[in-house]
Order: structure tokens, then sequence, then C-alpha cells
């Protein structure tokens, strides 16, 4: 679209509604809660239409760039963003009561191997937006691969503090993508704590999951990109693999902002919050019918995206679960383990280990009736699988021996 139209109007508090101007630094609202973006979506129907969308040259998710809060072309910071494909299961569907489709939305293609590029491509540009220059974040590791990334690209400074077992790759990837590197014994709220008590010693702005306003409005370019991959119909249901929930969160805001332009076609899908056994503080405050959701104490899983304690916007994930009629679940690092290799071996995808989890809670979810054989499903594989360790091989051949050919 050549069209340069921004359509914001204000932020505000999703707590109280309390409203916040736009063009100034925002953290969280006076409450301490997620600020959210507005649009003017009267004027914005008026100024663009569906088809126009699809007919865009624009690369990846900037072709949404109407429904983002990002003001002038030269403020967009970009490092070849893709819409990711939609991949259909049928091998590991075979076992299963099960007629419909499940599609996996495979994100590992972004740049950097996550989703977590679509967030940061836009607090990025916001922040170059807003005139910032020192970025600092908490990160189990995606998070901070691509802040590193787009800062450096931007020309900004970044500080990222991982937990010390983060996956060895990632931290690598964060350090060698430009970024000041810090390992702290402790989980991701606690690198959090780090980044918050810096900030008026440092002068760094707090980048952190839903802290700022700019993350969401990325991650909600999932929810403009699959409905107009499937043609503005969405699924029946959605199985995210849930940390801070900025995803589930930003899908859910996508979607009932489609409604509001009068796109979708049918109904919106159920959103599934996934969680890890060893760390569900959603899982176990949606399953008691609470909104807040208090730290959850040893967090444990191998599945580091999703092993977040605490969560900022945990109302918010709640919220969407509950409004959209779906619901929370939690597998086992087991589960996640055979669910990874079982996609892998018979499908012939790589799933990260939070990916897996969705395949795990979607089977799980149809074993026990939660969802019924002929909806349809969208599984998030939220990054590439190559980021996280994999089993090692043992098969060797000493090629001064005779080779036995009976063995293959
Ligand atoms: C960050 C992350 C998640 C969780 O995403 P949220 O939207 O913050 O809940 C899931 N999977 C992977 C691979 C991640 O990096």
């Amino acid at each position: 679209m050549s069209k340069e139209t921004n359509f914001v109007t204000h932020l505000e508090c999703s707590l109280t509604g309390t409203k916040y101007e736009k063009n100034k630094i925002h953290g969280l609202s006076e409450e301490g809660k997620p600020l959210l973006v507005r649009y003017n979506f009267k004027k914005m129907g008026g100024v663009i239409s569906r088809d126009e969308i699809t007919e865009s040259d624009e690369p990846g998710f900037w072709r949404y760039s109407f429904m983002l809060p990002v003001e002038k072309k030269e403020n967009r910071i970009s490092l070849g963003e893709v819409v990711t494909p939609l991949i259909k299961l049928d091998k590991t569907l075979k076992n299963l009561s099960f007629n419909s489709t499940v599609l996996i939305k495979d994100e590992g293609l972004l740049p950097t191997s996550s989703f977590k590029a679509r967030g940061l491509a836009m607090a990025v540009s916001m922040a170059k937006q807003l005139n910032l220059n020192h970025l600092a974040i908490p990160t189990n590791g995606n998070a901070g691969a691509a802040l590193a990334a787009y800062a450096t690209k931007a020309g900004m400074k970044s500080t990222v503090f991982c937990p010390d077992d983060t996956p060895d790759i990632n931290v690598r990837e964060i350090e060698r993508l430009g970024a000041d590197t810090y390992m702290v014994n402790g989980l991701i709220n606690e690198c959090g704590k780090i980044v918050l008590n810096g900030k008026e010693k440092t002068g760094w702005f707090d980048v952190s999951t839903l802290k700022e306003p700019y993350r969401i409005e990325g991650k909600k370019t999932m929810g403009l990109e699959l409905a107009e991959q499937l043609n503005w119909k969405l699924p029946d249901v959605i199985f995210y693999p849930t940390g801070g929930g900025t995803g589930l969160i930003g899908m859910w805001k996508a979607f009932n902002e489609l409604l509001e332009l009068g796109w979708l076609k049918g109904k919106l899908p159920r959103m599934v919050a996934v969680q890890a056994e060893g760390c569900a503080p959603i899982y176990k405050a949606w399953s008691e019918g609470k909104e807040f959701a208090p730290l959850w104490e040893n967090a444990n899983t191998i599945a580091a995206g999703i092993r977040v304690p605490i969560a900022v916007g945990d109302f918010l994930i709640i919220r969407a679960v509950n409004e959209s009629k779906g619901f929370s679940i939690s597998v086992s690092d087991e589960e996640i383990i055979k669910a990874r290799d079982e996609v892998s071996q018979k499908e012939g995808t790589l799933l990260c280990p939070e990916g897996a989890a969705t395949f795990a809670a979607f089977k799980k979810s149809v074993n026990t009736g939660t969802i019924s054989k002929d909806e349809s499903v969208v599984l998030f594989n939220c990054a590439s699988g190559l980021k996280y360790p994999l089993p090692e091989v043992s098969n060797f051949i000493d090629k001064s021996k005779p080779i036995d050919y009976t063995l293959f």
C-alpha cells in the first residue's frame, strides 16, 4: 500500500480504560497494567478495503501498517519479515478420531527464527519514532535475540538479561547480534527486576513483555495474517503456547479489530492457552475461576519460551480465553518431547518445544472431548526447533572396517 495512513487515536489502560496521549513515551499505566493502542476504525474502514491488502506488496506484516502504530515508513525497522506458512498435518492425525483440519503456523521462518521478531520489530520501530536510543529486556532467549537484531539494525544500544540456563544457542545469538548480554542466576521475572530497577540509573527503556504498548501490536499481526491467509474465515480453535501471553492477547485484539472493520466471515475462534505443567500459573488461575495469577514457585520446563512464572497481562489472557469460550490446559515435558518427535518424524516439521506443547495439548483435548472432531484447528509453532538442544546421534560407521549392509 502506498498510502501513508495512521489511524491511532490514543492509548488506553487495559484495566481501567483511562486514556493516554499518543506520540509520548509510555510504559505501564498508572495502575501498573498494560496499555493498549486504540485506532479510529470508522475512518480506517472508509479509506482501506480488504482487497487492497491482498494486493499489497509490502513485506510480511508491514502490509497491515494501517492497523499498526508506526507513523512514517522511514521509522520502520525491517529485517526481511515474511508471511509465515500454514502447514497441514495429516499422518499424525491418523489414529485420532478427528475429521477436521489442523494447520501449524510456522513462525520459525521470521528474522531471528522466532515470532518475537513481530513484537520487537514494532517496539524498536516505535522506539525510533519516539527518539529512544537504549533498550533493555529480560528474556528466555528469543525476545532477546529479536531485540538485539532490530536494535542493532536501528543503530540503538540494547542490553539483555537471561536466566543462566537459557538455551545456549540463544544466548550466543544475542551477543553476536550486538546486544550487551548478561546471564543471571534467576528466572525471567528476576531478570525483569534488574531491568526495572536500572531504569533511572541507566536511562534505558524497558521493553519487557506488555510493559510497553507496542510489542503486542506487532504480535497482533499473527492474527491479521492468519485471517487473511484463511480468506477471512478463522479456525474454530487456536492453541497458543502461553508465557507472557502477548501473542494470545494480541491475536484476540486483532480479531476484534477485524470484526469492527466488518472484514471477518463467521465467528471468532476459541482461544486455548497452553502451558507447561512445571510452570502453569495461567492454567491454575483459569481453572480456579480467577482473573489474576500469582507467582508460580520453582518454575521448570524445557519449553523456555513459556517458562514465565508471573505475567503482567494475566487478566488479559484469562479474559480472552473466557470471552472466546476457550480454555487453558497444561502438558508435561514428557508429552512435549513426545509431540516434538512425533511431528518431526511423521510430518517433517521440527517444532520448538513450545510449539510441540500445542500439539500435545491438541491431542489431549481431542482425547478428552474438550474439542470436537469436526472443529478446525490452528497450532502455533513460535520458533525454529533448531534453537533448542536436540538429542545426540550415536550411529557411527568406521570406514576402515567392512560395512555391514544388513544394518540398513
Ligand atoms: C516467547 C515465546 C512464547 C510465549 O509467547 P507469549 O506471547 O509471550 O506468551 C512461546 N514460544 C516461544 C518459542 C517463545 O519464544
